[in-house]
């Protein structure tokens, strides 16, 4: 054992929550002493339990793996979620792919391209790389989707459009010319003007249709 160790070692017995956190994370990284998650989860609950954020991640991150720990999506995502509510990068893109997923949580696209463009904001690496994957993922999914419903009624959610009333207003949320916008106004249908300027619409240009407010789940 180093020196360093039995220094991280002590204080972690003497009960400071940083040092059983570092000591968790000495023994999942093999870092100066042998690894053993079963002992780096007994350090991370320690911290825990003094509600030091960043051990809540890792024990969540273990719970979803199994590493030293039963697997339990619900405990990982209240420990992960928590982390990430502190602004915890690594934490907001872990609770990312378990909204993609659906683990421990419903699945919410919306809230995991959300989560990864906080922690790209953060430089969180590879958070942007899988924010554009989710959201082509959510692009194809909102064609399919637009493609399939009658020209009927215009429909916005409070993340996307829903429905299209005409033809034309169908081509402009494939084009992506008409989208929901989340404004200081709460989410708004937002099109453009003949100078392709970013305009709040009420209705539908073309036919005149008024926009219904849905929820997500409707259809
Ligand atoms: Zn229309």
């Amino acid at each position: 054992m180093s020196a360093e160790i039995e220094t991280l070692l002590r204080e972690a017995q003497e009960g400071d929550a940083e040092a059983q956190y570092k000591l968790g994370i000495a023994y999942c990284t093999a870092n100066g002493v042998k690894e053993d998650f079963t002992e780096a989860a007994k350090w991370f609950q320690k911290a825990v339990d003094q509600n030091f954020l960043p051990a809540k991640r890792e024990l969540g991150i273990m719970h979803l793996t199994g590493e030293g720990v039963e697997i339990d999506a619900a405990t990982a995502y209240s420990m992960i979620s928590e982390a990430s509510k502190a602004l915890d990068p690594n934490a907001m893109y872990h609770l990312a792919l378990m909204y993609e997923k659906g683990i421990g949580v419903k699945p919410d696209l919306y809230e995991a391209v959300k989560l990864l463009a906080y922690a790209a904001e953060m430089d969180y690496p590879g958070a942007e790389e899988d924010a554009e994957r989710i959201d082509n993922i959510i692009h194809m999914e909102r064609e399919r989707k637009l493609k399939s419903r009658p020209l009927l009624n215009l429909d916005i959610s409070d993340v996307d459009v829903e429905a299209a009333c005409c033809k034309k207003m169908l081509d402009s949320m494939l084009n992506e010319k008409t989208v929901v916008m989340d404004t200081f106004d709460g989410p708004q249908l937002i099109g453009e003007d003949a100078d392709g300027n970013d305009i709040v619409l009420n209705k539908c240009p073309y036919c005149g249709k008024s926009i219904r407010r849905i929820s997500r789940d409707k259809y």
